[in-house]
């Protein structure tokens, strides 16, 4: 069967490799080219699809953990559910998260990915110890940031295209308790919504829902939640029942109406100004995971999220310009999420640089990609970058131009024939 990536579009036939044995691997690469790897398939567009598929979801044993330090050493198909449920009750925590706790190691590694305290922590390979990793040519290294920076710097955020990561040494964070202390501020337009970040940013977890369909004087507004762990000892995290949308939804379902509506709803039940809540681990960082397979509400036609990073000093203006295109064309997106950025590290394709970053989801449909281009040609004009592991459409010179260290990625991919045996989907449109 023929495996998808979140956003359920493009499908695509393709076949999947499964492995036990790195010798398997290796037969599997020599003998095949066109080959990406997959971990569990969240990301949102062609980043883990190819013809040819290595599932590493397998992969998923736990190896060794220090208690000193907070080391974890697991293979790369462990999930981050899955480290949590063994780790928080002994009051360890992950040091980056994303917005979903169901994706694998590897693929937190190869995206490179981001959570709710990049200002404060940075990306995934902030926590990242070593990985190992097999190459083009099949042989396995163990690859540390000091001792090999070319290939830890290629791979971080490279997504996939430097070979297959097979195991990978963490650091964790000591936490003593599961809860958080919330404060969410409730906005009026963009600018309160930018003096509440810079109010907040000592706090280490901060992230806005924006209401993207707003017009006039109340563009940028938005509910901003702020926390950090409460230090009551209670530690008691388990896995819960989960809610399942059982089939797709009708793609008519999902309009400018009922995205309206929810936000009148969303943005109406939160108390007005500042307000204090004590929320659990899954309510503050992975609130989409309580409802399995919701992409199924975009309708079979699938959807996309478009993810975009502008710097500090274009932030303001730019994201006018974009929230206020968006809201003419009525096309909406319930989950509109802003995130404040630290400083970019040195990875050649990781996504953040310092400044603010917006994520839209919007359903397949006529017109979408046309008013996406338009939104690309805004976000080049202030200097920012598209998000590749949410991507589906970028095209290759707008890419580039939000990337500039991607002939250094280009030329080492080649000089190590990484080029010639890993390709996806993504990596053939824009040319990396
Ligand atoms: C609800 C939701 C919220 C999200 N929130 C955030 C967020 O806040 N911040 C953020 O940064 N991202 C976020 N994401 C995106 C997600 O974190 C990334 O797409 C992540 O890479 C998905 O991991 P995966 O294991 O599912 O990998 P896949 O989606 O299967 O693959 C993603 C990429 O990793 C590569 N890859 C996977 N496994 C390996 C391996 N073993 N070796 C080498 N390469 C590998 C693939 O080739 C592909 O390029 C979110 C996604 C969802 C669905």
């Amino acid at each position: 069967m023929s495996l998808m990536s979140w956003g359920m579009y493009p499908k695509i036939k393709n076949t999947v490799f499964k492995f036990n044995k790195e010798a398997t691997l290796q037969e599997i690469i020599s003998t095949h080219d066109e080959l990406i790897p997959y971990g569990n398939g969240r990301s949102y567009g062609d980043s883990a699809l190819s013809t040819n598929i290595i599932n590493v979801r397998p992969k998923d044993y736990f190896i060794d953990f220090d208690e000193e330090s907070g080391l974890l050493h697991v293979q790369a198909g462990v999930l981050l559910s899955e480290i949590l449920e063994s780790y928080v009750p002994r009051g360890w925590f992950l040091k980056v998260t994303p917005g979903t706790k169901l994706i694998t190691i590897g693929g937190a590694i190869a995206s490179d990915i981001h959570g709710k305290n990049h200002h404060v922590e940075g990306c995934f390979s902030e926590c990242v110890e070593n990985f190992r990793i097999m190459l083009a040519n099949g042989k396995v290294v163990t690859c540390y940031k000091d001792l090999d920076p070319e290939l830890f710097k290629a791979t971080c955020g490279g997504m996939g295209l430097t070979g297959i990561i097979l195991d990978a040494k963490i650091y964790l964070k000591k936490i003593n308790s599961q809860y958080i202390d919330q404060t969410t501020i409730k906005t009026k337009n963009l600018k309160e919504t930018f003096d509440a970040f810079e109010e907040y940013k000592e706090k280490p977890y901060s992230v806005a829902w924006i209401d993207c369909l707003a017009k006039g004087d109340k563009i940028g507004k938005c509910l901003l939640m702020v926390g950090d762990f409460r230090d009551d000892g209670k530690l008691d995290y388990k896995k819960k029942s989960q809610l399942s949308i059982p089939f797709n939804f009708p793609s008519f379902a999902l309009n400018n109406w009922s995205v309206r509506a929810f936000n009148w709803l969303y943005y109406g039940k939160a108390k007005e100004g500042v307000s204090k809540q004590r929320v659990d681990i899954d309510t503050f960082f992975y609130p989409l995971d309580a409802i399995g397979h919701w992409n199924r509400i975009y309708g079979k036609k699938g959807f996309t999220q478009y993810q975009f990073i502008l710097p500090k000093e274009t932030s303001y203006e730019g994201l006018e310009e974009i929230l206020t295109a968006i809201s003419k064309s009525g096309k909406g997106s319930f989950l509109a999420v802003l995130k404040l950025y630290g400083k970019a590290n040195d990875n050649w394709l990781s996504f953040p640089i310092e400044g603010y970053s917006l994520a839209l989801d919007f359903k397949i449909e006529k017109g979408l990609f046309d008013l996406l281009d338009k939104l690309d040609e805004i976000v080049i004009k202030h200097k920012g970058r598209i998000y590749l592991t949410k991507d589906v459409r970028v095209s290759k010179e707008t890419f580039e131009k939000g990337y500039p260290d991607i002939e250094t990625f280009r030329q080492y991919r080649k000089e190590n024939k990484m080029d010639e045996k890993f390709q996806s989907n993504q990596s053939k449109r824009v040319g990396i």
